[in-house]
């Protein structure tokens, strides 16, 4: 029997959809990487991961566990983990997890350890900061990076690869092309010395829309899988993959000078009908969506949010809808809607989809 009333349908269908609107604008040579930390986005890493591996070429995660996890769930797709660090060396390597070696520091005992074990050809990446200065190395590490690696027969790097800063924002091109121009003179100064030519990738979602000629070997998709792209032309060819679906568990009719939640914040100034679904800021729902900021889909129609977003609950105006207890509800089961809350919240569809919380059932379709 299932328990839960609120679910988050994933859904299949739309998931491939999406990586093959991508596939089809790249050439047919270029690999994909399928970016699924944070639970794929909020949904499912499994999931995604099973729903995906027969079509990408490598999975992205950013720590050691979520690798873990897709290696118990028996995906045997190689797996970048973009953010290890020193203490998980011996668990990457156990789960044939492969790291980003960022820092020398990293790189260093990655290096050291497979030394010691010892390992031969472990795939290992390496990551260029080209003005996100967030990870990665800079370019004039290049010859002491190179230096070492010529040291060691215990890894094959992989690839070498670098992070847009603002793919989405085409009021920073020249910035965006400056520093996809510095990864190719950090690539080629790699290839000239090192002796072989590891796998390159610099381009996210919003980079494959806009500056596909730099998509080298392999894209990394995250967001766009999920259905969005920060373009919206380019949102709208995409389909929606997260629905999150509740249910009305109480109508209470309110009179004019009544109130609604925490703190009376919404007062009544005519009968009106309130429909508590069992939904709070506990499962990602933002306190900012309240007091009308925010809505959902009852039958067919929007239900504005009334009054404080609880820890597990929201109440909705229903006054003018026909429904009743034990009715479906749709939290949102579209981007455009998704949209609209990420407005609301001041913030981005990326953190409205990985804020949902794991309280959540997820349900495949
Ligand atoms: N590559 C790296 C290093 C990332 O951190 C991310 C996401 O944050 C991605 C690729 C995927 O980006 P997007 O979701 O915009 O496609």
């Amino acid at each position: 029997m299932n328990n839960h009333v609120t679910v988050l349908e994933i859904d299949a269908n739309a998931v491939l959809h999406n990586l093959n609107y991508f596939k089809q604008r790249l050439q047919p040579d270029t690999k994909i990487l399928a970016v699924v930390k944070a639970f794929g986005y909020g949904s499912d890493a499994v999931e995604i991961a099973k729903i995906v591996k027969d079509n990408v070429d490598y999975f992205a995660v950013a720590y050691c566990n979520e690798g873990i996890a897709l290696r118990e769930a028996g995906i045997d797709t190689p797996i970048l983990v973009l953010h290890p660090q020193i203490q998980n060396i011996p668990t990457i390597v156990k789960y044939r997890l492969e790291p980003n070696l960022y820092n020398f520091k990293i790189f260093e005992a990655f290096l050291n350890y497979a030394s010691e074990v010892p390992l031969m050809n472990y795939p290992i990446h390496i990551k260029f900061n080209t003005g996100l200065n967030r990870l990665g190395f800079w370019h004039t590490d290049v010859p002491n990076i190179i230096a070492r690696l010529k040291k060691s027969s215990n890894v094959i790097v992989q690839s070498i690869f670098s992070h847009l800063v603002a793919s989405e924002d085409l009021n920073e091109q020249e910035f965006t092309i400056n520093q996809i121009n510095n990864f190719a003179y950090i690539i080629k100064q790699i290839y000239e010395h090192l002796g072989y030519e590891p796998m390159i990738h610099i381009l996210n979602t919003s980079g494959v829309v806009h500056y596909p000629q730099a998509q080298f070997d392999m894209v990394r998709i995250g967001i766009g899988l999920y259905g969005f792209s920060n373009t919206p032309n380019e949102t709208a060819q995409l389909k929606n993959t997260h629905s999150l679906k509740s249910i009305i568990s109480q109508i209470h009719n309110i009179q004019p000078g009544e109130t609604v939640g925490y703190n009376r914040a919404f007062v009544a100034n005519k009968p009106t009908r309130s429909a508590t679904i069992p939904v709070g800021h506990a499962d990602g729902i933002s306190r900012k969506l309240g007091n009308k900021n925010g809505f959902v889909i009852v039958n067919n129609q929007p239900a504005p949010i009334i009054g404080n977003v609880c820890m597990d609950m929201i109440m909705v105006d229903v006054t003018k809808i026909d429904c009743k207890e034990g009715d479906e509800v749709i939290i949102f089961n579209h981007q455009q809607h998704i949209e609209y809350m990420a407005h609301k919240c001041e913030t981005i569809p990326y953190e409205i989809l990985t804020g949902l919380s794991q309280r959540i059932k997820r349900l495949v379709k």
